[in-house]
């Protein structure tokens, strides 16, 4: 089986996480997608983020009752940081016999060099590049080249119709009130409103 993995903080998720892992499943035949809403992602401080919990039920709305796509919890359960290289490693060992590819807009993928342990990242599993708009793919394609030239077969590009927006541009908009309808699942958005999250007063 090929299983994509999708990590990102998901708060809230959006169109844009969704098309991405349908697109990312289509373009590398993968199996299925798991989505990982992570702890207290590495590169943000953990200020302001709504509470795992909640992050993890937006996410199970989101994927509702798609069979391909489904949450997995682990990152959440992991104690301080979780780095993707630890995801992988355990997602490996849980899955032995299946192939790993790890999704990610094109913003993340060109930052890989940053990452920790991005050798053994690349060894556990292939990494799928969604295109983002601002994000010059053909210039992160010939760093990744660069840096990691024995890894070229691992790592996917992958075209989508540009989406520019972003879980912080939608976050505003909720505080002001402004409307998300179609960028966020509705189901997403009943919980959004059932539970004050993003509420300028609530929050900030
Ligand atoms: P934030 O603004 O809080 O960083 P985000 O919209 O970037 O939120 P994340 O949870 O950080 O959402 O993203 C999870 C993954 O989805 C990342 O790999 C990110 O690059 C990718 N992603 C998010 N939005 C898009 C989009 N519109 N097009 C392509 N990839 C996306
Ligand atoms: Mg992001």
């Amino acid at each position: 089986m090929k299983i994509g993995l999708f990590g990102g903080t998901f708060d809230p998720v959006h169109i844009g996480h969704l098309v991405a892992a349908r697109l990312a499943k289509e373009a590398l035949k993968l199996d299925r997608v798991i989505f990982i809403p992570a702890g207290v992602p590495p590169h943000k401080n953990g200020f302001g983020l709504t509470p795992a919990a909640k992050r993890l039920q937006m996410a199970v709305l989101a994927v509702g009752y798609e069979p391909d796509f489904q949450v997995s919890d682990w990152e959440l359960q992991q104690e301080g940081p979780s780095y993707t290289v630890d995801t992988l490693e355990h997602f490996a060992s849980q899955f032995p016999d299946d192939e790993l590819y790890f999704i990610m807009g094109a913003d993340m993928l060109c930052d890989l060099p940053n990452w920790q342990s991005p050798t053994r990242i690349l060894e556990l599993a292939s990494l799928i590049g969604m295109t983002r708009p601002g994000f010059a793919m053909d210039e992160c394609r010939s760093t990744l080249r660069r840096v990691f030239p024995r890894s070229e077969e691992r790592i996917h590009y992958v075209e989508m119709p540009g989406l520019e927006i972003s879980s912080t541009w939608l976050r505003e908009r909720l505080r002001e009130r402004k409307s998300v309808d179609y960028l966020i699942p509705e189901r997403v958005i009943r919980f959004i409103e059932e539970n004050g999250l993003y509420d300028r007063r609530a929050n900030s």
